[in-house]
C-alpha cells in the first residue's frame, strides 16, 4: 500500500518486491539492492523501507534510522571484503546529484575511488 508521492516511487517498489532487483540485504527497516548501472566492482544502494524523499526530509526522529542504514552499509562492506577501504555516498538534491527521489546510500567499492568527485 503506497500513500501519496510513494505510489509513484521506483525504491518504494523494489523495497517491496513489486519491482525486481538483486537482494543484498533485508530487515524491517531497510533493504539493500545492487546498482542498475554499476559504477565501481560492489555498487550497492541501501534505502529505507519508509519514503523519505532525501536526507533534506529528515529530522531527529530518523536518528537511529540513518544510523541503522549506515551500519546496514558497514556489514555489507564486511560482507563483500572491502577491507581495502569503500565510500558510502547520499546524494541530495539537483546539486548534488540526486536522479531518484528515495533516500539512498550508494557502497561504492573494490576500486579506487578518486576524490574529489566531480
Ligand atoms: P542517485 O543519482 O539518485 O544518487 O542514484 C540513483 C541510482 O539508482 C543510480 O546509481 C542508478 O543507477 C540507480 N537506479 C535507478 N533506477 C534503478 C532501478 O530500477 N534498479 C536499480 N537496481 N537501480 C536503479
Ligand atoms: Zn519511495
Amino acid at each position: 500500500m503506497y500513500t501519496g508521492l510513494a505510489m509513484s516511487c521506483i525504491f518504494c517498489k523494489i523495497a517491496d518486491g513489486s519491482i525486481p532487483s538483486t537482494a543484498v540485504y533485508s530487515d524491517d527497516l531497510a533493504y539493500a539492492f545492487a546498482d542498475l548501472h554499476p559504477q565501481a566492482p560492489v555498487h550497492i544502494l541501501i534505502v529505507p523501507r519508509q519514503h523519505l524523499a532525501s536526507m533534506a526530509e529528515t529530522d531527529q526522529s530518523h536518528i537511529a534510522l540513518l544510523g541503522h542504514l549506515h551500519w546496514v552499509a558497514t556489514e555489507i562492506a564486511r560482507t563483500k571484503q572491502l577491507g581495502n577501504g569503500y565510500r558510502i555516498v547520499v546524494n541530495t538534491g539537483p546539486d548534488g546529484g540526486q536522479t531518484v527521489d528515495h533516500l539512498h546510500l550508494h557502497l561504492l567499492g573494490g576500486r579506487h575511488l578518486a576524490w574529489p568527485p566531480g
